[in-house]
């Protein structure tokens, strides 16, 4: 093969370099009609398989403790739920009776019934989506074809290799981590793709949405795989592989060097302390949190204790939790947000447009029954900083604190609580400083922020090259924000993912934030970042952006001031 360079989407950053395994899929499935006499042992065989599929995920889980935390464990946890899903089996069940079809037959069926079923999808609930459901599928075809798990990567020899493919199952990437693949590059997929996200947990350099890359390569050629810049170098020259393997060890030394140095505290080049909080997901990541250096809880997502079960936690789970992760988190600020669910698929029904509907603050206020619990077990815990997300008025903060009084009252606390609030809206975004008399702190919720500002589905893989973070209208947006905040004397953070981007911070600490709350895993490298960094240029460059009216080269003005900073993960 001739010398080319393939671009996609960088999803999980390092570097891997060698041959590369083009992934042959999986075999067909066979579709047969049963006689009525094989219906019973149909339904057995499917029970078995569903039984097995459910006993390997266990075993694959084993020895990836990193894999128990954030959103891989919810994806993980969302694809053992529709397992055991009763409606689930009981249309495959359905399938195999009345139209005497397969299991594998009727599986299928089932899966392609519920995809088109579920349509829209919000990233709330993750395991409606249909690669989730595309995962389960696929793990009981396997059991049921009586074939070993993963049968066909273990046909192909991927040790030590660069694997392409066009579809991955988050298990199949677990398994690949367990075979030493040095590397994954997927035809289609993006960045939030469940696989993906579970390549950023096993630390696995992965790249996708490299159009047709199966078709491009022929045989076993070599490659060097980046997934700094989500670029697949195939047939790489003697001078590309040194600068890639320099490049990978500097990246090894920086990383060991980050975590050393996580605990200090991070001072621009002219002392400009600034504080790093944790975004978390589930209690079982706050132990963790020190090593990462986060100096408190920006964000604890209380979403989590209320997915995927039939019931509410009730009030006494519910206290037990927040009061175990506010005593492993002594002395630090905690800030606890109330519920984030979108009512319409809480009480089940498939919403139409999630991201626009009864969502945040205003199911809670609706829901009042399921806010007051929370509400209570978190002001009895010892809960002092409380923030509400998709606030959009006065009256919702209004409303909310009225209630936080009277439990306090029926509680008979007299303590000050802190009530902040997102601001993930426009809306609330333009009205800083009305709000700012309501209310004692903001975080700005810039995942969402992006999303209703650009009018663009955070989630949908289609966008993904739109919904950027480099819009004039976002840097406009946010620095308004910032200003109104500073002004009004509000202590002002930003915990969306957008903190976490290397190009970004410095524009962020150019606006005049101090605080940021983030993905622990981050945390070292962000503070990393701003001890390379001078306050005074950062702010003025960040409004030299404010003139820029294109993102594309707002992109590149950021990247050539990372650039100048000499750091190993700048952009090309
Ligand atoms: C955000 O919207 O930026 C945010 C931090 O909240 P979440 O990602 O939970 O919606
Ligand atoms: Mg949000």
């Amino acid at each position: 093969m001739t010398r080319m360079i393939l671009k996609g989407r960088e999803c999980s950053p390092g570097i891997a370099i060698g041959p590369v395994c083009l992934l042959p899929p999986p075999r067909p499935v066979a579709h047969y009609r049963l006689a009525q006499k094989e219906i019973s042992v149909e339904r057995k065989r499917l029970h078995r398989a569903m039984v097995q599929t459910g006993q390997q995920w266990e075993r694959l889980l084993e020895g990836h403790p990193r894999l128990q935390t954030q959103s891989p464990y919810q994806i993980l946890q969302a694809h053992r739920m529709l397992l055991n899903d009763p409606i689930f089996k009981e249309s495959c069940e359905f399938f195999i009776r009345r139209e005497k079809i397969n299991a594998e037959w009727a599986v299928e069926r089932t899966g392609q019934q519920l995809g088109v079923a579920l349509g829209t999808t919000d990233e709330t609930t993750t395991f409606k989506r249909q690669e989730d459901i595309q995962a389960v599928v696929h793990a009981l075809l396997q059991n049921l074809s009586r074939l070993e798990p993963f049968y066909w990567i273990r046909q192909a020899r991927v040790k030590n290799r660069i694997l392409v493919t066009d579809y991955l199952s988050p298990q199949a990437v677990i398994f690949l981590k367990q075979l030493n693949v040095t590397g994954l590059v997927t035809q289609s997929g993006g960045r939030n793709a469940h696989s993906m996200i579970l390549a950023r947990s096993l630390c696995l350099p992965a790249v996708s949405g490299i159009a047709d890359v199966k078709n491009i390569l022929s045989g076993r050629p070599k490659a060097i795989l980046n997934g700094f810049e989500g670029t697949l170098i195939v047939e790489p020259t003697r001078e590309e592989e040194r600068f890639h393997r320099e490049l990978l060890s500097k990246h090894q030394v920086l990383e060991g060097l980050l975590l050393r140095e996580a605990n200090q505290a991070a001072r621009t080049r002219d002392k400009k302390r600034i504080w790093f909080e944790a975004n978390v997901e589930l209690p079982e990541e706050v132990p963790a949190l020190v090593k990462y250096g986060a100096e408190g809880i920006g964000l604890f997502r209380t979403e989590s204790l209320f997915l995927y079960r039939a019931q509410p936690p009730s009030e006494k789970k519910q206290l037990q939790i927040y009061a175990r992760v506010l005593t492993q988190m002594p002395n630090t600020p905690v800030t606890f947000r109330t519920l984030d669910l979108s009512g319409e698929e809480w009480m089940g029904h498939t919403p139409v447009n999630p991201a626009l509907g009864l969502r945040g603050i205003r199911f809670s206020l609706k829901e009042t029954r399921l806010l007051e619990t929370q509400l209570r077990a978190l002001l009895k815990a010892g809960a002092n900083r409380l923030l509400l997300p998709m606030v959009t008025s006065l009256e919702e903060i209004e409303q909310f604190k009225k209630l936080a009084r009277q439990i306090q009252k029926d509680l008979k606390q007299k303590r000050k609580i802190l009530v902040g609030i997102m601001v993930e809206v426009p809306a609330a975004g333009l009205l800083i400083d009305q709000f700012a008399r309501a209310v004692d702190f903001f975080a700005i919720g810039s995942n969402d922020l992006i999303q209703y500002t650009l009018a663009m589905d955070r989630a949908n893989e289609q966008l993904a090259q739109n919904y950027s973070l480099h819009h004039p209208a976002i840097i406009r947006m946010l620095f308004q924000i910032v200003q109104n905040a500073l002004k009004a004397k509000r202590p002002v953070y930003l915990c969306g993912e957008l903190g976490a981007d290397p190009l970004f911070l410095p524009v962020l600490l150019g606006m005049g934030l101090t605080h940021f709350s983030m993905n622990p895993l981050s945390i070292p490298r962000a503070k990393k970042m701003v001890r390379l960094l001078s306050a005074k240029e950062c702010r003025r460059r960040s409004r030299q952006l404010l003139q820029v009216s294109r993102a594309g080269a707002i992109e590149k003005i950021l990247k050539s001031f990372a650039f100048k900073l000499d750091t190993p993960w700048r952009a090309g």
